[in-house]
Order: C-alpha cells, then structure tokens, then sequence
C-alpha cells in the first residue's frame, strides 16, 4: 500500500495590504520531500501522523513538499500555480499510488483562483483517478466549497478553536482513509450551507457544547465524522459561510438529514456564537476595575492570524494616554524598530518610532523615548505541540506600558512572545494580546479574566464592515437570515 501526502497552506485575507509570494511561503515553511522535521505543524498533521502509522502498520509514504503562509493578501497566481504544479508533479512521479492525504488550511485564494483546495484537489482526483482515496484535514476557517468535497473522499476540519486538536483530528483522518483502502467503510459526505457567518470559540459557549455534541455523535449509527466550518470572516469569496459537514459509512441520507439538523441549532443560537466586543476604553476600565489581574484584552481586529499586518498602534497610544501601569501589548510587527533595539542594547533608553507602517489601517507611528527591556534572537512560541517562530524580538517599555516588537509576524499564541523579551505577565494588570482566539490555549489559564475588545484596526470585529464583491449574498448577518440548504 502505498500513499502520498504534501501540503499548501495560507489563509488568504482579501483585504489585507500586505502581498503573498511564493518567499512569503519559503519564509514562513517550506519543506521539500523528505526534510520535514518529526513534529507536528498545524497543517502538515496528515505528514506527521502518516509518517508513525506507516512504520507501526508498513504502508508505504511518499512525501511531497509541505507549504505555509503566515496569512496575509490573495497569493500571486503564478506563484500559487508553481507551488501547486510542484506537489502535483511529485504526486505523478509517485504513481500508482493508494490514497492521497494533504493537509490543507482551505481558506486560500490567489489573485485568479477563489477556490485554490477545490483546483488542487480536482487536478489529485485526474491524477489518481476516482479508486484511489482522497483525505483531507482543513481548518475551520476555510470555504467548503462544493468542487473540494466531491473532489475527495473523506474531509475532517480542526473542531476546536483554539486550533488544538489539529494532531488527533490528522489521527481521525488518517485512520478513516485506511479503513476505506480496506472496504471497512464506504465514507459518504455531507454539506449543509447555514448562509450565515459567525465566530465559534470554542473556549466558551455555546461552541463548547457544540463541539462535545458533535464529537459524541461519531462513531455510531453510521456516523464517521462531524464537522464545523466556521468559515473565513476576510475572506471575499462566493462560499464565504458557515457550514456543516457530516461524512457518514455509505449513508447519504442520514448524512444529508444530521447536517441540516445541527445547521439548523447554529442558525437558531446566531448571535450568541461569537463574545462580547467591548470598545477600548471599556476594555482597559473593566480591566483595571477587575479585583486582581491580569487581565487579558484580545484584539481581533489587528490578528496577523487572520492577514492583518499586527502593526496597528491605537491600543498602546491609547493606554499610554491614559497613563495606565502594569500594562504590556504584543506582539508589534515591525523589522526595523526590532533591528533599532538590537543596536541599541538592553538597558538604553532612546527615541524610537515604532509600529503604524503597513497600511493605513496600521494608524499613525508612535515616537517615543523607550527603554529596551529584553532582546532575543530567533524566538519561538509554544502552541500545543507545535513551535511557531516569531524572529528576533525586543522589549520596549514607555511608562507603564510594555511592547514586544517582532520581527517574523505572528499573533499572540504562546507567553514566550512576551517573556522571551524580558516582559513579566504575572505582574501585568492589562494584557494586551494582538489575536482573535488562539491566544486562549496559553493565555486563558494565566488570565483573572479575558475580554474582547476593538481596536479599531485594519480587520472590523463587524463583519458587516467588510467591502465584500464576490460573497454570495444574503447572507446573515449581512442581510437577513436566508433559508439554509445542502451542497453536497
Ligand atoms: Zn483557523
């Protein structure tokens, strides 16, 4: 038995100012056949997991090049096609091959192609031709579109958001793919189209129910997989949209009726899916209100998880303008105050202009005379089991405020991104995190208590507020609530 896997991976912002390239891929990683290391990067989990079941249960793995994005803009097209003519390429070379498992976020768009996993995913399918298995992990946050479902076998998405479960979601995959090369099972998708959008965090409810219910749900009656596509709030495609997959042993029709069942609970619960954004100044009087810290204020709106450029200076001026103490805010993307502080050295106080460079949206730099309180070289932040790089970083503090400025941009997902530069959080009363919610995995346990804030950056907390042109409309809560329908 013999099965091939690679990877292609970014989330592409469509209205994000700063480009994708095929270096924007290389810079962030990039692993040609065979070098990839033996842990688990959240979109090369299928990789990862292969890899072990291979050697416990002697299939054969073929290894294809692995690509990911920070996300940021649309990836240019004839970078994307490159990339995606590699795997295909490897994949040709590899024939005859069993199965086919790549690990793909499924929330990329490039300057021509809206549905980039759905064009992958077709050319595998010509490849392999319509025997071989096609298993697929993709993120929450991605466009289920109906061309990437009936170009592959079986699809499982991450079900937890904070993404934490990527490694035993790539487990499920992997283990359903090689009971169908055996004809245990006869996977049969499902698709329900809720024509809505909303955030699901799972670190709350009610999306912590709904991921325990869709998770009791597998594995009886039939049921293989349940699934929730959360859908890409920036990205402007015609399936931008919540969605619900249920993959079930050859039984469509009970497949078709669980996904509209339980589309039907995320229509009925919208509204209460996604928390509370307080305004800044609310945030920062809740915060200092609480009777002991430290609190921690996310700011969805600058995420370089979700494209934007993390540069956007409003939270800081507006919490050095209010004279607060024992407040740190990171992380800022900014290569040059980072090479500045570097030069500078630990300990010197100096004139710095920092942040507010990317785009408009980035608002205005702030000037000021910093103390540099910590540097490192190459730093690393923990999320789950995975490392994520965030480049040479400095600490700055200007009164009562600390900044970590980095160099590689990133959000906020392990502590290391604030400790690695000499910034306490136990004794913080305002922690400032730049991400939408996979700052919690890490966070939330340290946190009296998190909050959701608007910083008014480049991404609006209300999807309302985006300019889209090519989402299929209505779509609530752009337009009223729709009737819901199947896809697949
Ligand atoms: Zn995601």
């Amino acid at each position: 038995m013999r099965i091939f896997t690679a990877s292609l991976a970014t989330e592409s912002n469509s209205f994000s100012p700063i480009p994708t390239s095929r270096k924007s891929f290389e810079d962030t990683m990039y692993f040609p056949p065979g070098t990839h290391p033996d842990r688990a990067t959240h979109c090369t989990a299928p990789l990862y997991v292969a890899r072990r079941r291979a050697r416990q249960e002697g299939f054969e793995l073929v290894e294809g090049s692995c690509f990911w994005a920070e996300p940021a803009g649309l990836t240019r097209q004839a970078d994307y096609e490159d990339m995606r003519d590699e795997i295909l390429r490897q994949l040709e070379a590899a024939m005859p091959v069993d199965a086919v498992l790549l690990g793909l976020h499924g929330a990329m768009a490039a300057t021509e192609t809206d549905d980039c996993e759905g064009d992958i995913l077709e050319r595998v399918r010509a490849i392999v031709g319509p025997k071989a298995v096609i298993g697929v992990e993709h993120d929450p946050h991605c466009h289920l579109t109906q061309k990437r479902v009936r170009n592959c076998d079986v699809m499982i998405l991450y079900k937890e958001y904070p993404h934490t479960d990527f490694v035993e979601r790539a487990e499920e995959l992997v283990t359903l793919v090689l009971k169908t090369l055996k004809a245990e099972i006869k996977p049969v998708m499902s698709v329900f189209d809720c024509r809505m959008y909303e955030r699901f965090p799972t670190s709350r409810e009610p999306a912590r129910s709904f991921v325990d219910k869709m998770t009791s749900l597998e594995g009886r009656d039939g049921v293989l997989s349940v699934s929730l596509c959360h859908g890409y709030s920036q990205g402007d495609v015609p399936d931008r949209g919540t969605r619900m997959l249920v993959v079930t042993d050859n039984a469509k029709a009970k497949g078709d009726a669980l996904a509209r069942a339980l589309g039907e609970e995320v229509r009925e619960k919208r509204g209460q899916w996604s928390p509370p954004f307080l305004s800044l100044d609310e945030a920062i009087d809740e915060a200092y209100a609480a009777e002991r810290g430290p609190v921690v204020v996310a700011d969805p709106s600058d995420n370089a998880g979700g494209g934007a450029a993390s540069d956007n200076t409003n939270v800081i001026r507006r919490l050095v303008e209010r004279g607060c103490v024992d407040a740190c805010v990171g992380p800022v993307w900014d290569p040059v105050a980072v090479a500045f502080c570097h030069a500078a050295g630990l300990g010197t106080t100096f004139q710095l202009r920092f942040g507010g460079k990317a785009a408009a949206t980035s608002g205005d730099p702030i000037d000021a005379e910093v103390t540099v309180i910590g540097l490192c070289r190459n730093g690393e932040q923990s999320f789950g089991t995975a490392k994520k790089s965030f480049g040479d970083a400095a600490g700055i503090r200007i009164g009562g405020v600390e900044v970590s400025l980095i160099a590689s941009r990133t959000q906020a997902l392990g502590t290391e991104i604030f400790s690695a530069v000499g910034i306490d959080l136990a004794s913080k009363r305002y922690i400032g995190v730049k991400s939408t919610n996979h700052f919690y995995a890490a966070f939330g346990p340290i946190a009296s208590k998190v909050l959701y804030c608007d910083g008014k950056g480049p991404s609006p907390v209300d999807p309302r507020d985006y300019p889209f042109r090519k989402m299929r409309r209505p779509l609530w809560p752009n337009d009223e609530l729709p009737q819901g329908e199947m896809v697949v």
